[in-house]
């Protein structure tokens, strides 16, 4: 079983490696933000109010996401695991989970800060797939995978990013200690470039087994 979580501040290149890690492991990658994003909130009143909470770089309320993320691990697809990205990001949300479902590892992805505002701001995200890129690896501004068009995310501005940042250190930094008071914990260097850090976090999983 690898149920995993991925730990990391905004711009550590969390979706980046969880694709990576569902394609090595064959694996689910469940992004909640990308969820939001795609209005798996069926009011749609309800989804308005969430969209406008999430563009001011504020947290959605932890029983919405809660019951959000439970329904999403009972399908079939998570049966061998799953790679959670995004969430839990509050420490109730992370005893929502351990008691509910309990994952085997937390992937912290540390990444020095520097590197973070480079890459937020180079982020750009289809419009139509809602696949997430850094320039860097971008030759057109046409999605790879969809040939949909790019676009930058009503949360990437440098207002939000700042209050992203804040909201990470006062809420979910501390989830770093709760999953090392549980032995889950594996810390990962997140400098360097996407496939350094890939090669990384592979390396480590396969050692883990
Ligand atoms: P990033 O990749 O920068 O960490 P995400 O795509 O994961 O951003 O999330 C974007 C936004 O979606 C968050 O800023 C927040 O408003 C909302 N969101 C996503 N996951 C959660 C969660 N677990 N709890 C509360 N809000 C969430
Ligand atoms: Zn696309």
């Amino acid at each position: 079983m690898r149920k995993l979580v991925l730990l990391g501040p905004p711009g550590s290149g969390k979706g980046t490696q969880a694709v990576k890690i569902c394609e090595e492991f064959g694996i689910p990658h469940i992004s909640t933000g990308q969820m939001l994003r795609e209005g798996h909130l069926a009011d749609p009143e309800l989804d308005r109010e969430m969209k406008s909470i999430m563009a001011r770089g504020e947290l959605i309320p932890d029983y919405l996401m809660n019951e959000m993320v439970k329904e999403r691990l009972r399908k079939s697809d998570c049966i061998n695991g799953f790679v959670l990205d995004g969430f839990p990001r509050t420490i109730d949300q992370a005893k929502f989970l351990e008691e509910n479902v309990g994952v085997d590892y937390a992937i912290l992805l540390d990444t020095p800060e520097e590197l973070i505002e480079e890459r937020i701001c180079g982020r750009r995200v289809c419009t139509v797939c809602g696949g997430s890129y850094h320039v860097s690896i971008l030759t057109t501004n046409v999605c790879p995978k969809c040939g949909g068009e790019l676009g930058t995310r009503a949360d990437d501005t440098p207002e939000t990013i700042r209050k992203r940042f804040d909201i990470y250190q006062c809420l979910t930094f501390p989830l770093i200690e709760y999953y090392t008071k549980l032995s889950k914990l594996v810390d990962i260097d997140g400098s360097g470039s996407f496939e350094e850090v890939t090669k990384r976090v592979i390396n480590v999983m396969r050692s883990l087994k």
